[in-house]
C-alpha cells in the first residue's frame, strides 16, 4: 500500500512514521510542544491515539493527522502515564474520545497533577525564573550537544508556558488495572500494565498480531531514561515481561521507532546507573563527580543524568537507613 503519511500536510511538532498498515508513530521534533512521542492506530471502525503531547497546538496537529490518516474522528485516547508530555493535550480529544489510563495514573492526575497545574496557574513565576536561569546557562555552555539540548528544553517549556492559561487539565474517563482489550473491526489492541517502573504506574499498548508495543517512557531510544519518579527494580522487571510477550517493534516514549535492542539498552542503563552510584557510595566518593558512561554520551536528555544519579543515590540512602543493624 502507499505510504499514507505522505497525505498529511505536516506539523512542526512531529514527523509521522508509517510503522505498519494503519499504525503510525508521531515522532517528536525536539524543541517543540510535542516533547514526547505519540501514536495513531486505525482499528477499522474507530481510531485510537496513544499519548497527547505537551501542548494544545501539538495535540491539535496530532488529531488532524489521525483524522487525515484514518478518515475517522478519534474514539479512544490512551495515556501511558501521567507525565505532562503524554497527557497535557487530552482536552483536544475530549469529550468525543474516551480517555483511558490505569486507575493509579488517573488518581495521580486527579490529585498531584491537578494541584500542580493550579499552582502553576496561580504563580507561574518559578517556571519563568527557571527558564531565564537556563537561558543564562545556555549562553555559558561550551559543549555544543548539551547547549542544543538545553535550547530544546527551554523552547518546549516556552511553548508550554504559552498555552498554560488555556490548559484545561482533562482526566481519563475510563480506567483499568492489569489488562484491557479494545476490539476494533480490523484490529485488536491490548492495554497492559505491569505496575510502575518509570512512574508509579506505567501502561503500554500491545498489538499482538503485529508484535508492536507502544511503550510510553518505559523504553526510550537513544535518550537517557527519566528516573525522577522511578523504581529501578520494578522497571527492570517490567522490561523483562514486555520482552517476554515477543515484541519485535517498539514505538518508544522518546526517540525513533526501535526494537528489542533499545529495550536492552534501557535495561543496561538502569543497571549501570545503579552500579555506578552503589560503587560511589561504597568508596565514599561524591556522586557529583560521576560522569555519563561512555556508552551513553551520544544519547539525548543528558540533563537528566544528574537527577537520575541523585534519585538512585537517595533510594540507596533510604533503604540503608531503614535496614536494621
Ligand atoms: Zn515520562
Amino acid at each position: 500500500m502507499t505510504n499514507q503519511t505522505e497525505t498529511f500536510s505536516g506539523s512542526k511538532h512531529f514527523r509521522l512514521n508509517h510503522v505498519a498498515n494503519g499504525v503510525f508513530a508521531a515522532i517528536s521534533v525536539p524543541g517543540t510542544g510535542s516533547l514526547g512521542n505519540a501514536a495513531i492506530i486505525d482499528l477499522g471502525d474507530s481510531t485510537l491515539v496513544v499519548d497527547t503531547f505537551l501542548t494544545i497546538e501539538a495535540a491539535e496537529d496530532l488529531q488532524a493527522a489521525a483524522i487525515e490518516l484514518t478518515g475517522k474522528p478519534v474514539s479512544y485516547v490512551i495515556n501511558t502515564h501521567w507525565h505532562s508530555d503524554h497527557t497535557s493535550g487530552n482536552q483536544v480529544f475530549a469529550p468525543e474520545a474516551q480517555i483511558i489510563s490505569t486507575s493509579v495514573t488517573r488518581e495521580i492526575m486527579a490529585t498531584f497533577g491537578t494541584e500542580r497545574l493550579a499552582r502553576q496557574l496561580a504563580n507561574p513565576e518559578p517556571i519563568v525564573k527557571a527558564m531565564d536561569e537556563l537561558d543564562e546557562k545556555i549562553q555559558q555552555e561550551t559543549d555544543d550537544k548539551l547547549k542544543k539540548e538545553m535550547q530544546w528544553e527551554n523552547a518546549s517549556d516556552r511553548e508550554y508556558m504559552n498555552i498554560l492559561p488555556k490548559l484545561e487539565y482533562t482526566l481519563p474517563t475510563i480506567t483499568f488495572d492489569g489488562q484491557m482489550t479494545i476490539h476494533g473491526s480490523d484490529r485488536t489492541v491490548q492495554l497492559i500494565t505491569y505496575g510502575g517502573g518509570h512512574t508509579q504506574s506505567d501502561a503500554f499498548v500491545y498489538l499482538p498480531e503485529e508484535k508492536i508495543a507502544i511503550t510510553g517512557d518505559l523504553v526510550l531510544s537513544k535518550h537517557h531514561p527519566v528516573m525522577m519518579y522511578a523504581n529501578p527494580d520494578a522497571w527492570l522487571d517490567i522490561l523483562e515481561r514486555v520482552e517476554g510477550l515477543g515484541v519485535e517493534t517498539i514505538i518508544p516514549g522518546h526517540g525513533e521507532v526501535c526494537g528489542v535492542k533499545e529495550l536492552h539498552e534501557v535495561r543496561s542503563y538502569i543497571n549501570d546507573i545503579v552500579a555506578l552510584v552503589t560503587e560511589a557510595v561504597q568508596n565514599k566518593k561524591s556522586i557529583d563527580e560521576l560522569a555519563v558512561p561512555e556508552a551513553y554520551v551520544d544519547w539525548y536528555f543528558t540533563t537528566y543524568f544528574k537527577p537520575n544519579v541523585k534519585k538512585v543515590y537517595d533510594s540507596i540512602a533510604e533503604s540503608a537507613a531503614s535496614t536494621p543493624l
